[in-house]
């Protein structure tokens, strides 16, 4: 950056407070979306002159746009043109990926889920997110120039710097691999990487069942088993970005060894491999998280028992955070979240009677409202909050 070629903007000059304004306007909108400049005004704390001066202007750079929400003009919602950009959300998980496209404005334009085989490898992973993100730009006539960021999800811990730790057994198919720069390689864009179950909390606490809520666990139930924090309202990540990782707490000593390393982790009892594992014998080799949660929904005893009692494991863990974090809601998501009453039943029974009873009162535990779309919906929230919109594309910033 050179300083001589321009005199330094003073903190407080015209210049330097009108483009701080200006980038205000553009991150409330970018954060929540459409919104009437009432709203804008009363989000940036703005006077309502004010906003509309900035509004005509970024609407005048061809950044920003005013569209009717059929309630006359005081009723106008601002929100990007589709020409300031799009960003890329990937959901990579041990048996899928999905790749979906939205626009500034927080909307999914297009997307697309595939399944992967066993044996996959993050090169054929990458190939076939590349194929996938070129079908649904043509299919929406979206330029590839204009794509900004990606976020893209795994099922690992993933360390503040979006490495993988620990993938050679816990995502061998992502083993030794510096994840952020090959996928931004391979993709062409700046990349954001983010461990799954944190990007389900994004996604349920922007367009799900945690919408509003300042305190909240996600519980992501699949292949794997863990939790994502929000709190205080913004994803909480510790210190080495595994926070929430309570699938490998230890239920038994002496269980059976964990793909982390570890014996008898909640995970070998209630991840989506042992759940049908438990019923393969009474109920066939094939028996699919689905196929499990329409017999019991129709009655099966047997797969009705393996719900409730996975309900109750899940229970116990859930019970241990909400006593360390006090949260307002838990968000319960994967395909087994799908049963419904006949898994949150017993999580919620135990839960009251594990949890202290403060912690309890006002609790509510909820199914995703996304259901399964609830990762990359996340993704592609990491993706926004990290595209850098087109340098110059705001007058005099
Ligand atoms: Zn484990």
């Amino acid at each position: 950056m050179s300083e001589s070629a321009e005199p330094r903007l003073q903190p407080g000059s015209q210049t330097s407070l009108r483009n701080a304004n200006q980038r205000r306007v553009l991150d409330t909108v970018r954060r929540h979306g459409r919104l009437t400049q009432a709203q804008i005004s009363r989000r940036t704390a703005l006077a309502p002159s004010t906003v509309s001066n900035i509004v005509h202007e970024l609407i005048g750079a061809g950044l920003l746009a005013a569209e009717s929400d059929g309630a006359g003009r005081r009723g106008q919602l601002i929100g990007f043109r589709g020409s300031a950009g799009h960003v890329v959300g990937i959901d990579v998980g041990h048996r899928h990926v999905t790749v979906a496209v939205a626009d500034l404005n927080q909307r999914i334009l297009a997307q697309r889920r595939h399944d992967l085989p066993e044996d996959h490898r993050f090169e054929d992973d990458l190939e076939l997110v590349g194929r996938s993100l070129e079908t649904l730009l043509r299919s929406r006539g979206i330029p590839r120039a204009g794509l900004l960021a990606a976020g893209l999800t795994l099922p690992a811990p993933v360390d503040l710097e979006g490495q993988l730790v620990g993938a050679s057994t816990m995502l061998p198919a992502w083993d030794g691999i510096g994840v952020r720069e090959e996928a931004a390689r391979r993709l062409g864009l700046p990349v954001v990487v983010e461990n799954d179950a944190n990007a389900g909390a994004l996604g349920e606490h922007a367009w799900g069942a945690g919408r509003g809520a300042q305190h909240m666990v996600y519980l992501k139930v699949g292949h794997g088993v863990g939790a994502g924090l929000i709190l205080n309202g913004v994803l909480f990540r510790g210190a080495a970005g595994s926070a929430g990782e309570i699938g490998h707490t230890t239920v038994d000593e002496r269980g059976r060894v964990c793909r982390c390393g570890n014996r008898g982790c909640l995970e070998t009892y209630v991840s989506s491999g042992e759940v049908t594992r438990l019923l393969a014998g009474t109920h066939g080799p094939d028996l699919t998280v689905p196929g499990l949660v329409a017999a019991a929904a129709a009655g099966d005893v047997g797969c009705g028992r393996v719900l409730g009692d996975t309900g109750r494991l899940l229970g116990a863990a859930v019970a241990g955070l909400c006593n360390t974090v006090d949260p307002e809601l838990v968000v319960v998501g994967g395909e087994i979240a799908e049963a419904g009453d006949l898994l949150l039943g017993p999580l919620r029974e135990t839960v009251s009677r594990h949890a202290i009873r403060g912690n309890v009162r006002g609790l509510r535990i909820e199914p995703a409202r996304l259901g399964i779309e609830a990762h990359v919906a996340g993704a592609v929230v990491l993706a926004l909050q990290h595209a850098e919109l087109p340098a110059g594309a705001v007058p005099g910033g």
